[in-house]
């Protein structure tokens, strides 16, 4: 009996960043994200001002003092759920700019109850070396 012992194909070398493939992802992005997060913020009365589709590594997705939503079009990597819980998440800052209890108090209620789970399922998701969250 001959055992044949096979090496595991090497990983592969991280390829220099394509405009191509980036591109087809920011695409993808606009095209679900900017609707999604139009639906959740008219579904729980939410008025932002405008949003932008970014790609960094520091966040998921921010929420600036004027209420404009940026959202890492990374998000569309994630499963949908956690995308949504990233969108809700920006909302909830256009009515509390921090992380205070209320703030968390008004994200969970969104979420059914969920803000801790999601949010412990979304940090097993690293956007770059050193991971991201929302912010
Ligand atoms: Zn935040």
């Amino acid at each position: 009996m001959i055992i044949r012992i096979f090496t595991p194909l090497r990983p592969i070398r991280r390829r220099r960043r394509k405009a191509v493939p980036d591109e087809a992802l920011r695409a993808e992005a606009k095209a679900w994200l900017i609707p999604r997060l139009a639906e959740l913020a008219s579904e729980h009365g939410f008025s932002y001002n405008k949003v932008f589709i970014k790609n960094n590594v520091s966040n998921w997705g921010s929420c600036s003092t004027k209420g404009n939503i940026n959202l890492n079009m990374q998000l569309m990597r994630l499963p949908e759920e956690l995308r949504d819980y990233v969108i809700l998440h920006e909302l909830c800052h256009l009515r509390q700019l921090n992380h205070g209890a209320e703030f968390h108090e008004l994200l969970d209620s969104l979420c059914g109850g969920r803000e801790k789970e999601l949010r412990r399922q979304l940090r097993q998701y690293h956007i770059g070396a050193n991971g991201a969250s929302a912010s």
